[in-house]
């Protein structure tokens, strides 16, 4: 981008989903300017998961659709949609029990399973800034004239919010996958961005998965496609228009520093709809005052990131709902790296994160940066440390164990959403 030049954020919010998408290519320029006769386009949803679309965690089928109608019209000569689901998860189920795979087969488009591929290119990172300095990328991604990023706006317990940045962790295998989890998920997701380009951004926020998303979401209708060129800038706006205050969340200050774009709210143009007249207030559980919360505990979290951040409000959420929390209250919980330790049972204290280390002797350690979703709830209720990368531990404790807590904490998140959108803007 020139350097006076801002950086464009599409809006639109048309009578029909078709109508928006096509609204917003034509606001970035028309699809055929922006994709040659003969090229080929790989889309990139999130199909992360295998969830419905009634429940607003992958891309909607329909907006899935619509770019592919829009792309269409470019007459590129292959249209992909490709996915890497989340770790544990089958893509091709993730493809079909979202509504993707019929939208691919009715339209004549391949789906692409990148866990699958055998064909990969180990791409050095320019400036890698966590430990990924090479990424293995299918040579199919590498070599496609277009990456169209398709993410929908969502909730996300370990990154606060999911949306055009985040999206690209699922062009990666399960091994990267794993491994960005490991040292500094924020700094890996800026570096497989670098690595990936995806060049234009499509954000499905028709319905947005909000509260304890992705494995609890509450579903709430905003009603807009956004579009840019920017991942960073059109995540900022986003987040404007479902209020998430960006100034609490750390991603955007990494997304700076990596130079993917652009923070400055007077660097970016809005075009389209304005921000005030499509806001919608969404609740997001994964932001706040963390120290003073939970006050029957003792809550150490100097320093923390965002993301152990949310997470410190899902587990301390969860124990709630579960019905442990108040016997648990002689635990001391310790998130982030500047923090002192009280003299304790070592089943007393529980380190959370990779920053915590240093204290590993001392207490109850799960490592990771941040660590899994649900390590923190799990290790206080077991009484043993749970980590998905302990041996046997996703397939002996994770999963029977969030199985088996599901219908209490679905209760509870249902409750807490009722009060929330009662009256969303007093909260
Ligand atoms: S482990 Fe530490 S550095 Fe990593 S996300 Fe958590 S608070 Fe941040």
């Amino acid at each position: 981008m020139a350097k006076d030049k801002k950086a464009v954020v599409a809006i639109a919010k048309e009578p029909t989903v078709q109508e928006s998408v096509t609204k917003v290519f034509d606001l970035l320029g028309g699809v055929t300017n922006m994709i040659k006769r003969g090229e080929t386009v790989i889309l990139k949803p999130n199909a992360g998961h295998a969830e419905g679309p009634d429940t607003a965690v992958c891309t909607s089928p329909e907006t899935l659709r619509a770019v592919i109608r829009e792309v269409k019209k470019a007459q590129p000569s292959r249209i992909i949609v490709a996915e890497s689901a989340a770790i544990g998860c089958d893509t091709m189920e993730c493809f079909e029990v979202s509504g993707q795979a019929d939208v691919a087969r009715e339209e004549g488009v391949e789906l692409y399973d990148i866990k699958a591929e055998k064909d990969l290119v180990n791409v050095a990172v320019r400036g890698y800034k966590s430990n990924i300095k090479r990424c293995k990328i299918p040579r199919l991604l590498l070599e496609a004239d277009h990456i169209i990023n398709l993410p929908i706006m969502k909730a996300h317990a370990s990154m606060v919010f999911s949306c055009a940045l985040k999206n690209i962790k699922g062009t990666v295998q399960d091994q990267v996958h794993s491994q960005m989890h490991q040292q500094n998920l924020t700094m890996a997701m800026m570096d497989v961005w670098w690595a990936v380009r995806p060049d234009i951004n499509i954000v499905d926020a028709i319905n947005v998965a909000s509260g304890y998303s992705p494995h609890t979401p509450t579903p709430l209708e905003v009603g807009i496609i956004m579009g840019s060129y920017d991942p960073v800038a059109l995540d900022l706006i986003a987040c404007d228009v479902v209020g998430i205050d960006t100034n609490q969340v750390d991603y955007f200050r990494a997304a700076d520093e990596a130079g993917l774009g652009t923070t400055n709210r007077d660097k970016i143009e809005v075009v389209g709809e304005q921000v005030k007249d499509v806001y919608r207030k969404m609740w997001i559980p994964y932001l706040g005052n963390m120290a003073d919360r939970w006050p029957e505990y003792d809550i150490r979290c100097e320093g923390a990131c965002s993301s152990c951040q949310a997470l410190l409000a899902l587990n301390m959420e969860t124990l709630k709902a579960l019905g442990i929390y108040e016997e648990n209250s002689d635990k001391t919980i310790v998130v982030g790296p500047r923090n002192t330790i009280p003299d304790k049972p070592k089943d007393k204290i529980i380190l959370h994160g990779n920053c915590t280390k240093r204290f590993a002797d001392k207490g109850m350690w799960i490592p990771g940066c941040p660590p899994g979703e649900t390590g923190l709830y799990l290790t206080v209720k077991t009484g043993q440390v749970v980590d998905g990368e302990i041996p046997g531990c996703i397939e002996n404790i994770i999963r029977p164990s969030m199985e088996a807590d599901h219908p209490k904490w679905r209760a509870y998140v249902e409750q807490k959403a009722k009060e929330f959108y009662e009256n969303p803007e007093n909260q």
